[in-house]
């Protein structure tokens, strides 16, 4: 095993939409970008290749994050090839929508385990070597859904208001730890997922946007980036050193 010089960063679901930009903009920083999908290797191939190009490292890693041992195993396996995991973001999820009395069980439990179950799966397989490191990002995509409920979301407004909380929470456990956790609230953006969207829907979401126009996968990776850099933090040193000004006063 051989440490990286370079931040290892695991973009789950970097093989579509809001993810692959993600990866994109990791790349692009000089970043070693970890690919996960699950089922579209063709995708995540043609991003890794379409990425490769750059000064950096990309490789895929196929998991569900909804399987708890799955997840275990492609951290172990980065961890093997890399010997760190610097950030992960939390990005994999699906819709399921419907209005409730129609909501199948099925669609309610797989957008539970995906997008909330992903989130504490791959949370936690990567929690105990960032502990160790006494480093870490974790950032998680959340939803405009999960702050206001949307209508024909209830699933995945539960979802992501989970997600949410998680974050809160967490970030309040592993701060001790020099491990920061952040969420990102995206409203509708132009992906796969809006794509699958009725041309009614669609409209009325545009509808309600000031801007009149769904926002780009770039904008939210723009995000994303920023919280994982340094500019999103302060040293543990200036820290320290406005604790003690505090205390002076
Ligand atoms: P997308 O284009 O449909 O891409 C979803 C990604 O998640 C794909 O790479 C997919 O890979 C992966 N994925 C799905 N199930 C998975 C599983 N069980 N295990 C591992 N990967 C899995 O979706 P998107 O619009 O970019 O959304 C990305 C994230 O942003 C999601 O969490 C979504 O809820 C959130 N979000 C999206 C919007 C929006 O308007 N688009 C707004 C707010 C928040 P496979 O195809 O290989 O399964």
């Amino acid at each position: 095993m051989k440490m990286s010089t370079q931040r290892v960063v695991l973009v789950t679901g970097g093989s579509k939409g809001i993810g692959k930009a993600i990866s994109a903009a990791f790349a692009a920083n000089g970043d070693t970008v970890i690919i996960n999908y699950h089922t579209s290797f063709d995708e995540a191939n043609k991003v890794k290749l379409e990425l490769l190009p750059g000064n950096t490292s990309v490789s895929l890693e196929r998991a569900d994050v909804s399987d708890y041992l799955q997840v275990k195993r492609m951290v172990a396996d980065i961890l093997e090839k890399y010997g760190k995991i610097d950030v992960v973001v939390n990005n994999a999820g699906i819709v399921r929508d419907g209005f409730l009395m129609l909501m199948s069980e099925r669609d309610w439990n797989d957008v539970i385990a995906i997008n909330l179950n992903g989130v504490f799966n791959c949370s936690k397989a990567v929690s105990e070597s960032m502990i160790s490191q006494r480093n870490g990002i974790i950032i998680n995509i959340a939803s405009l859904s999960g702050i206001t409920g949307l209508s024909g979301q209830a699933n995945y407004s539960a979802a992501k208001g989970g997600v949410i909380a998680f974050t809160k929470a967490l970030s309040k456990e592993l701060a001790p730890f020099n491990i920061r956790v952040n969420a990102v609230a995206p409203g509708v953006i132009e992906t796969e997922i809006v794509d699958s969207l009725n041309e009614r829907v669609k409209n009325n979401f545009l509808n309600a946007i000031p801007m009149k126009r769904f926002g780009k996968p770039d904008e939210v990776a723009s995000v994303v980036k920023f919280l994982a850099s340094p500019d999103a933090s302060i040293s543990r040193e200036k820290l320290f050193a406005l604790r003690e000004d505090s205390i002076d006063v």
